[in-house]
């Protein structure tokens, strides 16, 4: 692949500082690197850009815009999350920093008893206790109420939307539900009309896959026909928050997209 769009660095919970993103995408052969740290979020956590932090962000990506103009095509981007209660945060954010895309992202499902919000890529004592807490260990309910949020994003319209089906991060062995549930893959199939109609870019994310949190890609091959049937655009992306992760995963993403003849975008 010649690009990434979806990549994180020192800003919010990368490892590797921007610029030698750069370097590496360079020495990859990419044209084009999108840098898609986590925007900022109303309440604490350790993976998002930190307010104050913001205008550096966008200016650092403007320096190195210019500084590697002859050798690479950077692209300003956040990776923004959908919250019910601030639905402005796309829009404002996009006008901010004169972003060239954006990625829509779910990381919070609700809250919990005491008004946290629930993150549900946290350590899976913590998602347990959301589970119960929120959701009664009523898992349909949980996957239910995570598709809705889902929707709400791709009505947003951000470019791409992130890692699609994020919530299998916690279903190792299909301990919590089962994919091919019928109830399950039209919930899925809902989130990928929607994302043909409203025009939004689905990524072939491969993160879960390459760091082991997940036996397949989001989204999980089982999806792929209707993918293809839907001719939904695709791209993929790797998620990096290293340097060594920017081409991890992908070469065999790619023979999947292929093998599926799927509508493999060159550029966004
Ligand atoms: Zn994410
Ligand atoms: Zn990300």
């Amino acid at each position: 692949m010649k690009y990434n769009y979806h990549t994180h660095s020192q800003y919010c919970d990368g490892k590797s500082n921007m610029e030698e993103m750069v370097i590496k995408a360079i020495e990859l052969g990419y044209t084009q690197l999108g840098f898609s740290s986590h925007a900022p979020l109303p309440f604490y956590t350790h993976w998002a850009i930190k307010p104050e932090k913001l205008t550096n962000y966008f200016t650092e990506i403007n320096y190195l815009q210019t500084k590697y103009q002859h050798k690479i095509k950077l692209v300003k981007g956040l990776e923004i999350d959908y919250l019910p209660h601030h639905p402005k945060r796309f829009s404002e954010f996009i006008k901010l920093g004169e972003l060239d895309y954006s990625i829509g992202a779910i990381h919070f499902v609700d809250n919990f008893p005491n008004g946290e919000a629930f993150d549900i890529a946290g350590k899976p004592h913590l998602f347990h206790q959301g589970l119960k807490e929120i959701f009664n260990n009523d898992t349909k309910k949980f996957v239910e109420r995570y598709f809705e949020l889902i929707y709400q994003l791709i009505e947003q319209k951000p470019t791409i939307v992130a890692h699609i089906d994020f919530i299998k991060n916690q279903n190792q062995h299909q301990k919590l539900f089962n994919e091919n549930n019928n109830w399950y893959r039209a919930l899925m199939e809902k989130a990928l009309k929607s994302i043909k109609t409203n025009n939004v870019i689905l990524e072939i994310n491969t993160r879960g896959f390459y760091k082991s949190r997940t036996t397949d890609f989001y989204p999980s091959e089982r999806f792929f026909p209707i993918i293809k049937k839907l001719d939904i655009p695709v791209i993929i992306s790797s998620d990096a928050h290293h340097i060594t992760e920017l081409n991890a995963g992908v070469n065999k993403a790619k023979n999947l997209v292929e093998d599926y003849k799927l509508n493999l975008l060159s550029g966004i």
